[in-house]
């Protein structure tokens, strides 16, 4: 649908006067609006804040980036989830510097061919930074184009992503940047999910679900197939010096980061103590439970006290070793270890 080019104008303005002071709109460094952009995916603008300063003050350049060792960076995004996010943008940064001299490049073509840059982040870095013509279709601006044209399609369909991007072409000719904010803005301040504030819309005429009534029907998006839950049992063994066993993760989620030793939780306990030795004594009384979602699963884990002799315990072992107090800020953790250790080995935090 093509609106009057007073839409974009009133749209616009509106941004102008009522946009959020965020430290990455103070900017116009590509490298600095990329950090923002994969911060802002999956996480809320008030947590990601925070972390931006720090991780800008750390990391000030692609180059400082790509030079940090992985483990600093993911120590920089410990709190903030999908991991994989960091390690990619890290990824991304390392190819910048060894192919690009360090510039974030300016083509969109070649932007998106570097790791972790999907069609949603190149459109929002290329539009914000250099005014490229591409649309953003993130979750605000679904819902925002989904009630200004009454459309009920289901927006969970690729089909549904790519016809929106073609319909807003037209609005991203030029001014791109701004114009791509202002829909997200309007989204999240504004045209929001349960209580739109319709009233204060500045497209309001030309709205048409406003228009028909339809505004709290739309976005239509059916429901994804359940996520899979899995339950742990995980353990925190400490020892007799109040120092608790902790183990480096192998495995494809979470990769590096350090957990309290877990197991399935219909896994009987004889394989840790084969591994942990004799002298492990684990507490039939369940400590509580954690639970953590991930996009595609669910986390339930089931926290267990267990206390060992230190000598049992081979911490030459690699992925192994003792996190004694005051210790926990030389680890990184996953979001659900943070939450285990800060509820139940609290005193060790201080
Ligand atoms: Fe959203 Fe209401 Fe504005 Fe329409 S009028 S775009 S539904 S806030």
């Amino acid at each position: 649908m093509h609106y009057p080019a007073t839409f974009k104008t009133d749209l616009i303005d509106w941004f102008k006067e009522n946009q959020r002071q965020m430290p990455w709109r103070e900017t116009t460094d590509p490298y600095k609006i990329w950090v923002s952009e994969v911060m802002l995916q999956q996480t809320q603008v008030d947590t990601v804040r925070d972390y931006y300063m720090r991780f800008i003050e750390r990391f000030p350049t692609v180059k400082a980036l790509a030079e940090a060792p992985e483990k600093e960076v993911l120590k920089y995004w410990e709190g903030l989830g999908y991991y994989s996010r960091a390690r990619n943008f890290h990824t991304a940064a390392k190819e910048v510097v060894s192919n690009y001299k360090g510039t974030v490049p300016i083509d969109p073509i070649i932007f998106k061919t570097l790791k972790g840059v999907g069609p949603y982040t190149q459109a929002a870095v290329m539009s914000i930074a250099f005014n490229h013509p591409l649309p953003t279709v993130d979750g605000n601006v679904f819902r925002v184009w989904s009630r200004l044209n009454n459309d009920d399609t289901d927006i969970a369909l690729q089909s549904t992503r790519k016809r929106y991007e073609h319909e807003l072409l037209p609005y991203v000719e030029t001014e791109s940047g701004t114009f791509n904010q202002a829909m997200m803005e309007l989204g999240a301040l504004i045209c929001t999910p349960k209580s739109p504030l319709c009233i204060f819309c500045p497209v309001q005429t030309h709205c048409e679900s406003y228009e028909l009534g339809t505004v709290l029907e739309l976005p239509v998006k059916k429901k994804k197939i359940k996520k899979k839950v899995l339950h742990y049992n995980v353990y925190l063994i400490e020892n007799e010096n109040g120092a608790y066993l902790i183990e480096q993760r192998n495995e494809k989620l979470l990769n590096n980061m350090w957990q309290f030793p877990m197991v399935l939780e219909d896994e009987n306990t004889t394989s840790l103590k084969s591994k942990f030795g004799p002298s492990l004594k684990i507490s039939e009384t369940k400590s509580g439970v954690i639970k953590h979602q991930f996009t595609h699963m669910t986390w339930v884990l089931n926290v267990y006290k267990a206390s060992i002799a230190s000598h049992d315990v081979n911490i030459q072992d690699t992925p192994t070793q003792w996190l004694g107090p005051n210790e926990r800020h030389h680890y990184t953790f996953p979001v659900s270890m943070s939450k285990i250790y800060e509820t139940f080995c609290k005193r060790n935090a201080q």
